[in-house]
């Protein structure tokens, strides 16, 4: 029997993070192979959702700002490769616009807008007045103004992650839907045993696997990301209803609800999500139905900001799952006891937007770039404390 081959760098799962990092690397010319135990995009995955929210704005926070815009071209780059107008699978990025609503004294959003100007984004500033004039559909409340990420808007999640891992693919990578089993716990790691006991050898290792990073590192990681239930749900606007399509309503986040949603895509209804933190959810074998609370709270919600929705259907839900770490900052980082192995997740909630940069920045890492200490293992903490919205 010939010798197995071994490749340069393997990448454990191929959510947004692993396929970004396998495509970044056979850029550089290294030999990739990219396993997955439930395939790219997968229901169970973070990244297997139907749409995510592609915005620039992120508080104070001007690294996710900067992030997010180096990655947006990136995104655009890779889908215009792929392009068919004439095909709406192929409509990967949906400019829906992003608007920001705002308290009238309202810090996150203000810096929100400052950092969009930072970055030479292009944004508005709308007044009460204003959003009243072009939004007839919403009943803003307490909100006194917003911020419109004119540039800003979706990406069709699961397809996307599949368009990365195809194009991966067409530069060398390899991919197969094989699960890691085991990981030997030594200082150097040849090889990792897959579920059909084979072993699949590589000089380096990466383990994206968003909310399953702590059941395969237990002993590093268990205290250090929380995985938590998200409920997502799709609300059917009445027929002959176009005011809540994308032409007539952008994507938008209310932090102050912790509430966020988007326009109606693909006619799949007008998404509406809570953004607060859920029940710990295991992402193997949680059932993936929302609750009755949640149902309760996004019908209160709809029936005040939207009150044309007020007796509007869910016409379908999902149920995802945050990889959160204590801060809601990335870990990217080089495993503490082993040399050659590689961590990133703890997306948090927020991380699918930045694929290509965090792809990018695992690239550079593994080849000796300089670590950012944001991303780093020893600023994770136990003790929760969100500061990365
Ligand atoms: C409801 C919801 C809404 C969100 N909204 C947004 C948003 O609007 N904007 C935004 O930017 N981000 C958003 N996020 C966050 C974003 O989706 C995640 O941060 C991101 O998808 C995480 O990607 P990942 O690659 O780290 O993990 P995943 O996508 O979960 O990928 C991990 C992969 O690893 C595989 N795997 C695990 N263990 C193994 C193993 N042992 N062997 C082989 N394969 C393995 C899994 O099958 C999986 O495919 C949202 C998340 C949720 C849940």
């Amino acid at each position: 029997m010939g010798k197995a081959k071994s490749y340069d760098v393997a990448v454990v799962g191929a959510g947004v993070f692993g396929a970004w990092t396998a495509y970044h690397l056979a850029l550089r010319g290294a030999s990739v192979v990219l396993l997955d135990g439930y395939g790219p995009g997968n229901s169970r995955a973070s990244s297997g959702g139907e749409s995510r929210i592609m915005r620039l704005g992120y508080g104070r926070d001007r690294i996710y700002s900067e992030s997010a815009h180096r990655s947006l071209k990136q995104w655009l780059q890779l889908f215009s490769s792929r392009a068919d107008p004439g095909k709406e699978d192929y409509q990967y990025f949906r400019p829906t616009g992003m608007l920001w609503l705002a308290r009238e004294v309202d810090d996150y959003c203000q810096a929100v807008l400052d950092n969009l100007q930072t970055i030479g984004a292009r944004y508005e500033k709308l007044a009460r007045t204003e959003l009243d004039k072009r939004y007839p559909q919403v009943n803003f409340g307490p909100v006194r103004w917003a911020v419109l990420e004119n540039d800003s808007g979706v990406i069709m999640a699961r397809r996307a992650v599949r368009a990365v891992v195809a194009e991966a693919i067409k530069r060398g990578v390899t991919f197969r839907k094989r699960s890691v089993t085991a990981v030997p716990s030594q200082p150097i790691v040849n090889s990792v045993s897959l579920d059909n006991e084979e072993l699949v050898f590589a000089e380096r290792f990466v383990f994206a696997c968003g909310p399953w990073l702590p059941k395969v590192f237990p002993e590093l990681l268990s205290e250090l990301i929380h995985v938590t239930k998200q409920e997502v749900f799709f609300i059917g606007p009445p027929a002959g209803n176009a005011l809540f399509d994308s032409s007539n309503f952008p994507t938008w986040i209310d932090f102050n609800d912790q509430v966020y949603g988007m326009p109606n895509l693909d006619e799949r209804g007008f998404k509406i999500a809570i953004d607060a933190h859920g029940e710990t959810f295991d992402p193997d074998s949680g059932e993936r139905i929302v609750s009755k609370h949640s149902i309760e709270t996004v019908r209160r919600y709809v029936s005040e900001r939207f009150p044309m929705l007020a007796n509007a259907p869910i016409i379908e839900t999902r149920v995802c799952q945050y990889e959160n770490t204590s801060s809601g900052d990335f870990l990217l980082d080089r495993h503490p006891a082993m040399e050659n192995v590689w961590l990133a997740g703890g997306g948090s909630g927020h991380g699918f937007k930045h694929g290509p940069a965090v792809g990018e920045y695992m690239a550079n890492l593994m080849e000796g770039g300089s670590p950012e200490p944001r991303f780093s293992l020893a600023s994770k903490e136990k003790v929760y404390q969100r500061r990365v919205f």
